[in-house]
Order: structure tokens, then sequence, then C-alpha cells
């Protein structure tokens, strides 16, 4: 047996094998001859009884990370061994020890380096390159690495929900109808992915589509302890989702960032002018409208307009749509945004509720379609709203975790397997947080 203490096998830092000796080839290559160093190799590995019944020996060449930045070719010769034990099912076995399990090819620490290295980020073809292996041992590494850290999520207490495009709508065949034509289906290019809001956990899982059915059938999924412990869900303004959570999650509260209701009032004051412009000059707009140049003006908030420019854009409205339904929506959008300013400062609820009622009597008197579709969503959505607004819970961690989904997808310049590209997402997106909680016992995995 070799003292592995000895400095080569120390270099190599491979536990459990000893280096024998280095050979240097003709063309410059490194060949790294190792001999087991470990008693616990001529273990059975059915009934975990050492062998001392040497059967034959086997050349084998692990792959293994760079040292020192060159790549070695590392041979162990090592031992099959009988198993002498009776009843054992196993006739004899090879050696194996933890950085080179049996039948593996490659060291536990270069599959761990390649999937780390995907993790962060880098594409697979380029980790299989630059560590002289192929795209296939890449990605069984990210597979293992996926089995191991991608675990159940853990309870949560706010659950974000957001859609996110997977490409573009594609049309496949399914099947044949009885006529004798091609069935065609037409794939969902959206997903829905949920995150941790206020824990640690960042992505949670992601599901095809944002129907209700699919958001329900991910949360069916979960464990009862995960559903119960939800309190808030926060989401963007979609029905599908709200009808998800009160479906799936009867008591948890819906709230709703009420930035995207004012965006929603933006889009209604620019459907109005542009119907207004058509209805008037019987064509869009052009730079010589009046009310196309006041188009910016009239989706800023009220206190960042000038004196000047309020006056500019008051009069052009007044000057130019005898309708007066332009200036009505523009005068709806800033009672909603007041509407919303108050109650975020928390406002007192007499007066939040005198503010809803003057929204919804100016839309309701202005009789404006595009206006009185805003008051139904408004609506609709305002329990959501005051939720948000009284506990603050937004979904900026899901728009920062879409960041890094779209940093995955770059990366790797596509997907054409949604299970590998939803691992890599996961990995890369809770990457961060196993690093930290592997580390430091104290933070919550
Ligand atoms: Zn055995």
């Amino acid at each position: 047996m070799v003292d592995r203490s000895d400095d080569a096998s120390c270099l190599l830092g491979l536990a459990g094998l000893a280096v024998e000796r280095v050979v240097l080839t003709v063309l410059g290559m490194k060949i790294v001859q190792v001999v087991t160093d470990d008693p616990d190799a001529a273990r059975c590995p059915s009934c975990q009884v050492c062998s001392t019944s040497g059967k034959d020996w086997v050349l084998t060449r692990p792959r293994d990370l760079p040292c020192g930045g060159e790549f070695l070719v590392v041979q162990w010769r090592k031992r099959r061994w009988r198993c002498r034990t009776e009843d054992c099912p196993r006739g004899s076995f090879t050696e194996q020890v933890a950085q080179v399990p049996a039948g593996m090819r490659t060291t536990t620490r270069l599959r761990a380096a390649l999937a780390v290295a995907v993790e962060d980020g880098r594409d697979q073809s380029e980790v299989a390159a630059a560590h002289r292996v192929s795209w296939p041992t890449v990605q069984r590494a990210v597979v293992a690495r996926g089995a191991a850290e991608l675990v159940e999520p853990e309870p949560v207490r706010v659950l974000g929900m957001d859609e996110t495009r997977f490409g573009r709508p594609r049309w496949l065949p399914d099947g044949v109808h009885a006529d004798g034509r091609i069935r065609w289906v037409r794939t969902d290019p959206w997903e829905t992915g949920f995150v941790d809001i206020t824990g640690e956990q960042s992505l949670l899982g992601q599901v095809d589509g944002r129907t209700s059915a699919a958001v329900q059938a991910w949360l069916a999924a979960r464990s009862p302890e995960f559903r119960a412990g939800i309190e808030v869900v926060v989401i963007d303004p979609h029905a599908g989702y709200a009808a998800a959570v009160r479906a799936a999650l009867p008591d948890a509260a819906i709230a709703v960032d009420h930035f995207h209701l004012i965006m929603l009032a933006n889009k209604a004051v620019t459907a109005v002018r542009q119907r207004v412009t058509r209805d008037l000059l019987g064509r869009r707009g052009r730079k010589i409208d009046p009310a196309w140049a006041n188009r910016r003006l009239l989706l800023r908030g009220r206190e960042r307009l000038s004196q000047a420019a309020l006056a500019r854009m008051w009069n052009g409205c007044v000057d130019h749509d005898p309708s007066g339904q332009i200036l009505s929506a523009w005068i709806a959008k800033e009672e909603l945004r007041a509407l919303c300013a108050t109650a975020a400062r928390g406002g007192h609820p007499g007066e939040i509720r005198d503010r809803l009622y003057a929204f919804y009597q100016w839309s309701a008197d202005a009789q404006i379609p595009e206006l009185t579709t805003l008051a139904e969503t408004i609506e609709t959505w305002w329990p959501a709203i005051e939720v948000f607004l009284a506990t603050g819970l937004t979904n900026a961690r899901t728009e920062g975790t879409n960041r890094l989904i779209k940093q995955v997808k770059r990366a790797a310049c596509g997907f054409r397997n949604r299970e590998n590209y939803r691992r890599r997402v996961r990995l890369h997106c809770t990457r961060r947080i196993r690093r930290l909680s592997a580390r430091n016992p104290t933070v919550p995995a």
C-alpha cells in the first residue's frame, strides 16, 4: 500500500487514489498512473464485506478536471475482487472510491464542476468543449445535480405568479381526423412561474400555459401544508390566475399591484384618443394633429406636468376635441391615480371610499365605452388592489426571476426540450441561495 500523504497524490487530490508515477509522453501529454489507497474500495457493494480474494486487474481512465491548467490522463489500475460471502448474489466486483464510482468514466468532481458551470448560466456545448467531454456527459451531470438539488419547495407565506412567453406559438400535428385530414394543435407559448415572494426559495416551479387549470394542477401537486401555508398570492390582473387561487386556495388573499391598473387607465386614454381622431379626421393621427402631439403629455401624471405643459395639453384637447372625450378619459385616469395614491399613503377608509365613488361616478357619467370597461375592471380588481396597498407585496421579485429566465434562454440559444429548460432555469434561479445555505447552516434552505 502506498503512503497517500505523498506529494504527487496530494497535488492530484483524488481521495482514495495514490499516484504511483507520472509518465510524460513524446506528445507532451502527462499520464498519471494511480493505485487504490482506500481499504473500503475492496468492500462488496452488495454485502458490504471486504474481500481478500483478488480475481484480476482492470485499467480505467476516468476523465478529470485539469490539474494546474493541464488536462491529464488518469490511469487507474484497479482490482476486480471475488465476493466470498455465502448467500451474496454478487460473484465479483471492481473497486470504487467516492471520486470514481463503479461504472463512471468521469470523476465526481468533474461532474460537479460541469453541473455548476451550467447552473451559473454557461452554455452547455461551451462547457462540454471547455472540459473536453461530450454534450451528453454534461447533460447527465446537470440532470444528476437537478435531481439532488431541486427538492420539493418548502411552504411559502406569499406566492407570486407570473407569465412568461416561451418562444413563438407553433402548430403541431396531433393525429388524424375521421376524414383523413391531419389534426393540428397550437402549442401554448406561455408558461407560468411560481415564486417565493418573501422567503428565499426564488423560483418554486413552472407550468405550461397561463390558464386557471394549469395553475390549479401545479397547486394540487403540492402538499396540503404548502397550500395551507399560503396567505397571500401576488398576481397580475389576469382572470385565470384569480379563478385558480379562489378554487385551490380559498383562504388566501389575492394582491394586485396598482401599477397594472394605472397602465390599463393609460391604455384607455390612448384608445379614446385614437378613436376620437379616427372619428374626426377619418384617419389615424399624424404628427401635425394637435391631439397626436399631446399624446405623451396625456400619459404623464398630473404632478409631473409643468404649468405650461398642462395648459398646452388641456387647451389642445378643448380646441381640437369638440366631443371632450379625450379630456374625460384623462380626468378618469387622474382620478384613479389620486385614488391609488390616497390608499397607498394609508388614507382614511372614508376618504378612499369617496375617491373610489368619484372615479366610478365620473366613468359612468362620461358614457365613453373605454371608461366603462376600465371602471368594470377596477371594480373587479379593487379588493386585490387593497390587499396590495395594505401589505406592500409586489411582484417585483417575480419580475427579477423573469430576468434570470431570459439569461438562461439567451445563453442556451433556445431550448427544444422543456424539461431541460425548466431544470436549467430553476437551477440558475435558486443557485445563490442553495449555495448560501450549504455554506451557512443558519440560513434556511
Ligand atoms: Zn458480497
